[in-house]
C-alpha cells in the first residue's frame, strides 16, 4: 500500500495512554479520525478519540476488531504481543511492523540485535537460575550489576540491583532469572536520547538531542537541545539511524544512550514509538513528535524537526497529588510554561500524570524554573 493516507482516514492505536492521547490530539487537528483499543473506555486516549474498542491489549479478537475499523494501526506501547501484529498485518498495515516489536520487546533479542550491528552497549549476559553461576556473571561484570526482566519492563520496573550475595538471593523472588538479563552498572556522566522519525520511503528526520535526568528510574527532566560537541552529536545520530534502518522502522523512534566520562556512548534502550524525552517537541519544535508519527504512519513526507526554542520538560508524577490536585497557578505564574495533563483518573506514586514544558533559549534558567515550580507543587 504505497498511497498515502490523507486527512479523513482513520488511524488505530493499540493502547490508550498519554502517548496515544497526544498523537490523537495532533491527528485530529490534522483532520484524521482516531480509534483506540484499551481496557478502559475512559483511558487518556479514549477521552480525545473518535472511538474506543474496549479490550485487553493481548486480546486477538479485540485487536482484529480495531483493525477492521481503521486504515492503519500503530502503537502506544511496545508491549503488545508481536503475534497480534502479525495477524493484523494480514489485512491492515501496522506501523511500526511486527518484526520491529519482535526484536525490541524482549531485552535479550534487543541486546543480541545491537551486538550484531556492532553498536556499543553495557556489558551484559543472560541471567542464570543457578546462583553460583549468576554470582560469577556479576563478578565478570565488575561486581555490580542490574538484573532486568526480559519482558514488559519500563521506568525501572522489573529491575533489581545486584551488589552483594544477599541481593542475588533476594532478587529470586522478584524476577524469574530464566527470563532476565544481567547488565553491568554503567558509570555514566549523563543520559541523552535521540528522537527520530523514519518515513515509509526510508527518509529519516532527527530532532535536536535531548539530555535526560531520571529520579527513581523515572524520567524527571529533559533539556533540549542537549549541550553536545558536534562529534558527539554525529556519533549519537549515526547510532540511532543505524538502528532505525536495520529494523526497517516506520514512525517515531527513541534511542536512549549513556554518555561516559571519555565521551563514549552506550545504547541503553530502544523505544519504537514516541517517547517521554520527546515531549519537548510538542511546543518547542516546528513539528511535534506526535504529528511526525502521524505523517510517518500515513505514508506522508516528514515535517521539519527544527527547534523553535530551547526547552525543558518537567514530568509531573502522581506523588504530587498526595494531598489533592496540585496548585496549578504556580505553573501559570511562569508565562513561558505550558501545562499538559493526561486525564488519568487515579494518581498513584510513580505514575506519570502530566508534564510542564518551559520554553526558554537559556535552558539553565529553564531547568531552575522547573525545579522552582516542582517545589511549589510538592505537597
Ligand atoms: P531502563 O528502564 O532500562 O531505561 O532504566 C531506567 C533508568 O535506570 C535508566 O535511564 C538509568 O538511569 C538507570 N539504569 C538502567 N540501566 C542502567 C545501567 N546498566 N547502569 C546504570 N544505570 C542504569
Amino acid at each position: 500500500m504505497n498511497k498515502p493516507l490523507l486527512p479523513g482516514a482513520t488511524l488505530g492505536v493499540l493502547g490508550g495512554g498519554q502517548l496515544g492521547r497526544m498523537m490523537a490530539l495532533a491527528a485530529r487537528r490534522m483532520g484524521y479520525r482516531i480509534i483506540v483499543l484499551d481496557p478502559s473506555a475512559s483511558c487518556p486516549t479514549g477521552q480525545v478519540a473518535d472511538g474506543v474498542v474496549v479490550g485487553a491489549l493481548d486480546d486477538d479478537d479485540a485487536a482484529l476488531e480495531l483493525a477492521s475499523q481503521v486504515d492503519v494501526v500503530t502503537l502506544d506501547t511496545e508491549h503488545v504481543p508481536y503475534s497480534i501484529l502479525e495477524r493484523i498485518e494480514q489485512t491492515t498495515p501496522v506501523r511500526p511492523g511486527s518484526a520491529v516489536l519482535r526484536t525490541i520487546q524482549d531485552r535479550l533479542t534487543q541486546k543480541q540485535f545491537l551486538d550484531k550491528l556492532g553498536l556499543p552497549q553495557a556489558k551484559w549476559a543472560p541471567a542464570s537460575e543457578d546462583l553460583t553461576a549468576l554470582a560469577a556473571t556479576v563478578a565478570d561484570l565488575g561486581g555490580h550489576a542490574i538484573l532486568k526482566a526480559r519482558h514488559a519492563g519500563y521506568d525501572g520496573k522489573g529491575q533489581v540491583r545486584l551488589d552483594s550475595a544477599s541481593d542475588l538471593e533476594a532478587a529470586r523472588g522478584r524476577i524469574r532469572h530464566a527470563s532476565a538479563v544481567v547488565e553491568e552498572v554503567v558509570p555514566f556522566v549523563r543520559e541523552i536520547s535521540v528522537i527520530l522519525a523514519r518515513a515509509v520511503d526510508g527518509d529519516i528526520k532527527i530532532y535536536p538531542i535531548a539530555e535526560n535526568v531520571h529520579h527513581r528510574h523515572i524520567l524527571h527532566t529533559t533539556r533540549a537541545p542537549a549541550p553536545m560537541t558536534g562529534d558527539g552529536r554525529t556519533r549519537a545520530e549515526t547510532i540511532a539511524c543505524t538502528i532505525a534502518r536495520a529494523l526497517d522502522h516506520v514512525g517515531v523512534m527513541a534511542v536512549e544512550l549513556f554518555e561516559l566520562a571519555d565521551g563514549r556512548l552506550l545504547v541503553n534502550e530502544i523505544a519504537p514509538r514516541t517517547h517521554n524525552s520527546g515531549h519537548y517537541t510538542y511546543g518547542a519544535a516546528a513539528t511535534s513528535q506526535f504529528e511526525q508519527h502521524v505523517r510517518a504512519i500515513a505514508g506522508l513526507p516528514l515535517g521539519d524537526t527544527r527547534a523553535l526554542s530551547g526547552a525543558v520538560m518537567l514530568n509531573l508524577i502522581g506523588d504530587l497529588w498526595a494531598k489533592g490536585p496540585p496548585p496549578w497557578q504556580h505553573v501559570m505564574a511562569h508565562p513561558e510554561a505550558r501545562l499538559h495533563l493526561y486525564g488519568k483518573a487515579a494518581p498513584a506514586p510513580g505514575r506519570k500524570m502530566g508534564h510542564v514544558l518551559f520554553l526558554d533559549d537559556d535552558t539553565d534558567r529553564a531547568l531552575a524554573s522547573a525545579e522552582a515550580v516542582l517545589a511549589a507543587l510538592t505537597p
